[in-house]
């Protein structure tokens, strides 16, 4: 058995892998496959229809807000954001805490003013940059929830006169948020939601049509919106898996229920770091996040042997992203907490052997 810590695509739960792996054979008992049925079909709309309920009753999405799938990943959104917000001639507010972040910023320069009212740049962002003045003449800030590259994670959001963009790629779904505190929120699905090739939207409707462009028909979230995410064909089945996925996790007792599993999981891998002297954390402890635990070893000479014991466990995916280097272990909701277990059982055993 492997223990897929990857950071994403990452792992999903076992029972969902096999739902999906029968969809494709047989669809609800249809004789067709769900790679091959209109998604115009009665049979797909429902599942669509499931997955968009499953999305505002899990994270209580409020009236007034469209819940959307579309294509393009989170990179697109760094694009689409500005399109949709930020006024000719207008600018935007962004919080540097990472590299999505930067990627963010990078995008909403092709549409207008970028102001970064903070960063953590200096730092190699090991936290989370929390004081900074929102601008008035913003039309939006831009924050990112999780910082899947370098494992931190704002634990509290602020209240903003301005709409609050939000990229919740890496952590959606890990815990409750107040949705009415957000403008727009996306996410990516492969790190937390389902498969890769569909990217969940949730907009609030009262902040588009204020910009003043002509959106090309594919980039408009009104478009998206008035097409009930069928504007083009849908990415059907990644939206499928990600609908048995959150059916999994309503089951499991929804946002509150996982995160309380979430917090055990990362706080026993936390305190292995901390109490192993092997090893030692990455980034500031207030802001150590729930989904990527970031670690070096104290003696980097340590990190082949040890990623080689990793091996002979089981344990795959916790190489560290290459800007941060040494280990990365992402603990997503499917993760049981049995494998935090075996990754921390082969760092109390590799501390012994290096006595
Ligand atoms: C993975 C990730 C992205 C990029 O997502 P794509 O779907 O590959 O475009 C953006 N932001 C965050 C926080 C991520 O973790």
């Amino acid at each position: 058995m492997k223990h897929n810590f990857g950071a994403g695509p990452g792992i999903l739960p076992h029972e969902v892998l096999k739902q999906a792996a029968e969809g494709v054979l047989n669809f609800n008992g249809t004789g067709l496959s769900i790679l091959e049925i209109s998604h115009r079909s009665a049979d797909f709309e429902a599942v669509l229809d499931e997955a968009v309920k499953l999305v505002k009753e899990l994270l209580n999405v409020p009236e007034g807000y469209s819940v959307l799938f579309l294509q393009g990943g989170a990179s697109t959104q760094f694009a689409m954001a500005p399109y949709n917000l930020l006024p000719e001639g207008g600018k935007a507010a962004y919080v540097e805490s990472g590299v999505w972040a930067k990627k963010a910023i990078k995008e909403a320069a092709y549409f207008g003013g970028v102001e970064v009212v903070a960063t953590s740049k200096e730092s190699n962002f090991t936290y989370i940059p929390k004081k900074f003045d929102i601008p008035k003449d913003v039309a939006y800030i831009h924050i990112t929830s999780n910082n899947t590259i370098y494992g931190t994670e704002m634990h509290e959001f602020f209240k903003s006169p301005v709409p609050v963009v939000c990229d919740m790629s890496s952590d959606i779904f890990s815990r409750p948020v107040n949705v009415a505190d957000f403008g727009l929120i996306y996410a990516g699905a492969q790190k937390n939601m389902g498969p890769a090739g569909v990217t969940l939207v949730i907009v609030k409707n009262d902040i588009l049509g204020k910009t003043g462009r002509n959106i090309p028909s594919m980039f408009n979230y009104q478009t998206q919106i008035e097409g009930g995410s069928m504007y083009n064909t849908p990415p059907c089945f990644a939206i499928y898996v990600s609908m048995l996925t959150l059916r999994w996790l309503k089951a499991k007792g929804g946002v509150a229920g996982i995160e309380q599993e979430n917090i055990a999981k990362a706080n026993a891998l936390y305190a292995e770091i901390d109490r192993n002297p092997l090893f030692k954390g990455v980034c500031v402890p207030e802001d150590r996040s729930r989904m990527n635990v970031c670690f070096v070893m104290e003696n980097p000479e340590h990190e082949k042997p040890f990623l080689k014991l990793c091996e002979e466990k089981g344990i795959v995916g916790v190489k560290g992203h290459r800007s941060v280097g040494g280990f990365r272990a992402s603990i997503y909701n499917a993760l049981p907490i049995t494998s935090v277990h075996v990754l921390i059982d082969a760092m109390q055993e590799f501390q012994e052997k290096n006595k």
